[in-house]
């Protein structure tokens, strides 16, 4: 398996290696259910062209997103909750699990806390990476950890937009949860995935937005 396949199957390893019951990888009992989401915008380039992507299929997706960036688009934060999307924390800074002081860590979600809707109750730490003691004072905030059980490898500038789409295509099923990335990196291959999953599965499966 190459390095990407790896990343796709990491959630597997993750949960292995968490033992933790609590985080969430996928929704059980959803039927057709899927669930879309987009980590790390929001961003003034890719943002209302998802948002304007997902309208025309009538998709519901939900938005974790890096505080730092919603102080620079608060607008499109409201935007996003307006067209029925749920929203998410994703740190301020980006910030990296292992390699962040529990205290940094927990300011830092809740500073971006404090800049989402209230009643905002998801949160997804970047990269997937968060330590025990970080994940339960998150908890302890009233935040529900949700991971992902198919990456779309997007934000690889490496690979092309059609492995992408494979990746995700492989991977799809009822209550899966599939990450995008809203950012700079991802866009050439994020925009070619979307659109196509949305074309090929509207049909098969309903897209709405987390709410836990
Ligand atoms: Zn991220």
């Amino acid at each position: 398996m190459d390095f990407c396949g790896f990343v796709a199957d990491s959630m597997k390893w993750a949960k292995l290696y968490y033992h933790n019951p609590d985080f969430i990888y996928h929704l059980n009992g959803t039927k057709d259910k899927v669930f879309l989401t987009f980590d790390d915008g929001p961003t003034a380039r890719n943002t209302e062209w998802i948002l304007k992507t997902l309208d025309k299929y009538k998709a519901k997706a939900s938005f974790f997103m890096i505080g730092n960036n919603i102080m620079q688009h608060p607008s499109l934060v409201r935007e996003i909750v307006q067209q029925g999307h749920s929203v998410g924390n994703h740190t301020f800074n980006h910030d990296k699990g292992f390699r962040t002081g529990l205290m940094t860590y927990v300011q830092s979600v809740r500073k971006t806390q404090e800049l989402l809707p209230e009643g905002s109750n998801l949160f997804r730490p970047p990269y997937g990476r968060i330590r025990l003691k970080q994940a339960r004072s998150i908890q302890q905030m009233g935040l529900k950890i949700v991971l992902w059980s198919v990456i779309s490898c997007d934000y690889e500038v490496r690979i092309s937009p059609m492995r992408c789409y494979n990746l995700v295509h492989r991977r799809i099923g009822k209550g899966k949860i599939i990450v995008f990335h809203d950012s700079l990196k991802a866009e050439k291959n994020m925009r070619y995935v979307l659109e196509r999953v949305l074309d090929e599965y509207s049909e098969k499966y309903k897209f709405e937005a987390i709410r836990l």
